[in-house]
């Protein structure tokens, strides 16, 4: 039976993840600073701990495990990531978890490691114009990331390539752009688009209004977890060690992608556009090469996930107001 290790059991993907692994017949030891919020937790084994203390790193891993998925860190939507008031958090923290993981997999020697960066990495320049992104990997550089959220993620990636070229391991990188779903936060801060959006629509009765920040013509591409999840595990399995997009080709504008929860809740609604954090203009996800290298690419429209979400959220709103 192959052992996993997911850091960041007890968040939005690496619930989603554990789960995954456990209906593939792994063994799995899930790691967090909590349990996951809305649901029991699958793994074999759970680890409530702080991945910047290295004491804690070496109880989780302690022998070579076959698979190790570091997911956990500072995250958040544009609310947490754009504020600026979180930016010495973000960095301190998520390079500690990685510097600390990376090295103790290399000594320990786990088999193959699955980092998580993010779209938040591409320089700005490049995500100007709305109505054309580039987010093709090889853009990555000169790098101009717009937070400090996307330079901890530039910089971490750095140092998984350096350990996969000064120690001979496996490696594997991921730039997810925009995933969401089911039993991912909605509420209190930290939320992203999709849920935020969901969670406001919820609320307002048909034919009301809800707040938008910004202009409404920002665009990005949203990735439904369970697609997610296919081509971590995809990109796993496979010879490729990335960096690599793994994101939806769909891209809308924000108002576009309330219009569309709107008409899933069965309401009209209206966009009173406010001040507020925005990011860059334009983002969408350039898929050519996971289709090249791993022949896969997410084939479910974005309707089929925010159906999904907005029915589970719309529920957690009537259960908790
Ligand atoms: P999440 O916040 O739900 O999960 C992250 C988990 O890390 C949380 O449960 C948190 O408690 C845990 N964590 C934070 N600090 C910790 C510490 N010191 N010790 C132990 N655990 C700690 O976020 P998510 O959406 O599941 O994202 C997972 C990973 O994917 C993150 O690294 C994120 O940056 C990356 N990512 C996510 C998205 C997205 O759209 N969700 C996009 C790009 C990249």
């Amino acid at each position: 039976m192959k052992k996993a290790i997911v850091c960041g059991a007890g968040g939005f993907i690496g619930s989603h993840l554990v789960k995954k692994l456990k209906k593939e017949g792994f063994w799995v030891r899930g790691v967090d600073l909590k349990y996951p919020e809305f649901g029991e937790t699958e793994a074999d084994q759970f680890i409530i701990g702080d991945l910047r203390e290295i004491e804690i790193c070496k109880l989780v891993i302690d022998q070579p495990f076959d698979e190790l998925y570091q997911l956990a860190g500072e995250v958040g939507g544009a609310g947490y990531v754009f504020t600026g008031e979180n930016d010495a958090e973000i960095m301190h923290n998520s390079a500690l978890i990685n510097l600390n993981i990376v090295d103790l997999a290399s000594k320990i020697g786990v088999k193959k490691l699955f980092y998580s960066s993010s779209a938040c990495i591409y320089p700005q320049y490049n995500q100007l114009d709305p109505k054309n992104p580039n987010c093709a990997e090889s853009t990555a550089y000169p790098a101009l990331p717009d937070s400090e959220y996307g330079w901890e993620k530039l910089f971490s990636e750095r140092i998984y390539q350096t350990y996969a070229r000064t120690y001979q391991i496996n490696i594997k990188i991921a730039r997810f752009h925009n995933i969401f779903g089911e039993e991912g936060t909605y509420i209190g801060g930290r939320e992203k688009a999709p849920a935020a959006l969901c969670r406001k629509i919820a609320l307002v009765n048909d034919g009301g209004v809800i707040d938008i920040w910004g202009d409404g013509k920002q665009t990005r591409s949203f990735l439904y977890i369970d697609e997610c999840l296919e081509g971590v595990r995809k990109l796993m399995d496979s010879d490729f060690d990335g960096p690599v997009n793994i994101g939806s080709e769909e891209m809308v504008s924000i108002d576009e992608l309330a219009f569309k929860i709107a008409h899933i809740a069965g309401k009209k609604i209206s966009i009173n556009h406010i001040e507020g954090p925005m990011g860059v203009r334009g983002r969408n996800s350039d898929n050519t090469l996971i289709y090249k290298k791993l022949n896969w690419r997410p084939s479910t429209f974005l309707e089929y996930g925010l159906n999904k979400t907005f029915f589970w959220i719309n529920n957690m709103v009537k259960l908790n107001g």
